[in-house]
């Protein structure tokens, strides 16, 4: 036995590597990501697909591999087509960040690979995380009493906020088909994967309509709720958008506030693309209210510009998320919190889970919260640019003046489908692929949207999409 345990132990000795490797192996590794970051400012934002990933579905082997060549092969099939999240070009969907502090952030935090989920295990991670959820509680404006959780993403974090909802609206299984959901054409889809994964699926589901902005008529969701109630229903729950995906439109939250508080509704508002927005003063005079939602979203890995893998979920009292996701379990009696203070575990439908409160932490402790404030800031301002620029152009119909980041539009030909032609718009800006876009439909009319959201989207790219649609527009026309 003793002599298989050493055999055992020598085959499997590669798996820590000694400090000389470990040398060679980052610095190749810094080397990539230096490289990469040196071309970005020249690199496409998009590239379409040609099938190179599927060298990728080479078998695992026996045997070990080569570093080099492992980089090479990441660079020739992952980091090479698709969408460049990191490139400043990025204005398409929601766009991404990256910030590099982030990643050594990661780094270190994937080294020591600290426990994160209760405080027995790491006080110091758990504490790192807490404060960050303090910091974005006070940015929403709630209370000492509210809690929340760091999560992977949005769609988790509203999930969260969903079976909160749910749990402390004690709406039962037998509720579900006689409770109302209010929510608008324009709501993150991932509402709605929650509702269905919190089984909620078959709640009535009221759509409420939108005014000329894109953004929640709060008369015909008072008609919707009085009507629901005179029929016997049980209005429970409202979605507000502070921000919506398809136009960055923001639900007017006071007047949601005040029907969600008349009629006893869970107001919950998914603020994953707009909630940091809150940290400039364009943003905070859009967002006005927010602070009175029962739940929160909002989705660092947008709006902080970390890099994906960071949402959050806000709750004006703790409780409410500690009594949704509570739990016993007799191999957890050593790391039950002795304090009143809640871990992670105890917010979260997680339990074992990456440590991310340092790749949003040293960003933020780095270079403090003024750029922050800052470069949000832009953002609007560039949308707005970009808006009154293009509006100026002969030939191109606007959507709503950009309440945040978000602007849409599309060019209408003299003659011929509108809607081809901007598909084919569209498909010309990807092409060219210095800078990505996106499209949505809008009152049943294909438009085409700029989201700006990068922390590295300047003047000069705004610029380069002005000119690309103007000069595309008219050759396609031409063309015509
Ligand atoms: C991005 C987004 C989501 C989903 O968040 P993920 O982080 O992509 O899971 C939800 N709602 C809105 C408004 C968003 O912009």
């Amino acid at each position: 036995m003793l002599k298989k345990i050493a055999q055992l132990e020598q085959a499997a000795a590669i798996l820590e590597p000694s400090a000389r490797e470990r040398s060679s192996l980052l610095g190749q590794t810094v080397a990539y990501a230096e490289k990469f970051l040196q071309n970005l400012p020249a690199s496409q934002a998009f590239v379409a697909a040609d099938g190179r990933s599927k060298s990728l579905e080479q078998p695992f082997s026996e045997k070990p591999g080569d570093f080099t060549a492992l980089l090479e092969l990441l660079r020739d099939t992952v980091d090479s087509e698709g969408i460049n999240a990191a490139s400043g070009g990025q204005m398409g969907y929601i766009p991404g960040g990256g910030l590099y502090p982030s990643a050594l952030g990661d780094f270190l935090a994937d080294v020591f690979n600290r426990y994160a989920g209760v405080a027995f295990a790491s006080p110091g991670a758990v504490k790192m995380e807490q404060t960050l959820v303090r910091w974005m509680a006070d940015i929403v404006g709630y209370p000492a009493a509210s809690g929340g959780d760091l999560t992977s993403g949005g769609s988790i974090a509203n999930l969260t906020a969903i079976v909160t909802a749910r749990e402390i609206m004690e709406v039962r299984a037998r509720d579900v088909e006689s409770s109302c959901v209010y929510v608008t054409a324009d709501t993150h889809h991932c509402i709605d994967k929650s509702l269905r994964a919190a089984g909620l699926g078959e709640c009535l589901k009221r759509i409420v309509p939108m005014d000329d902005g894109y953004r929640m008529n709060s008369s015909a969701l008072q008609q919707m709720i009085e009507a629901d109630k005179a029929a016997g229903l049980r209005s429970w729950l409202v979605v507000a958008s502070a921000g919506t995906t398809d136009a960055g439109a923001v639900d007017p939250l006071e007047q949601i506030a005040n029907l969600a508080e008349q009629h006893g509704l869970w107001m919950h508002v998914d603020a994953a693309y707009g909630g940091f927005f809150l940290l400039c003063d364009e943003g905070r005079a859009v967002l006005r209210g927010i602070e009175r939602a029962h739940s929160v979203v909002l989705d660092p890995h947008k709006g902080m510009f970390l890099p994906y893998g960071s949402g959050a979920v806000l709750v004006r009292d703790v409780s409410w998320l500690a009594r949704s996701q509570s739990y016993e379990a007799d191999y957890m009696q050593d790391a039950k919190s002795h304090e009143l203070e809640y871990s992670p575990a105890d917010l979260s439908l997680e339990l074992t889970r990456p440590f991310r409160g340092l790749r949003f932490w040293l960003p933020l402790k780095l270079f403090g919260v003024a750029p922050f404030r800052a470069a949000l800031a832009e953002k609007i301002c560039l949308a707005r640019y970009f808006y009154t620029e293009l509006a100026k152009m002969p030939g191109w119909e606007m959507g709503p003046y950009p309440q945040l980041s978000v602007a849409t539009f599309r060019f209408v030909p003299e003659r011929g489908s509108a809607d081809l032609l901007n598909e084919r718009l569209l498909e010309a800006v990807r092409k060219d692929g210095k800078v990505f876009i996106s499209s949505t439909q809008m009152n049943g009319k294909f438009v085409l949207r700029l989201a700006v959201l990068h922390f590295r989207t300047h003047l000069d790219r705004v610029n380069y999409v002005l000119e690309l649609l103007q000069r595309t527009a008219l050759e396609l026309t031409k063309a015509n």
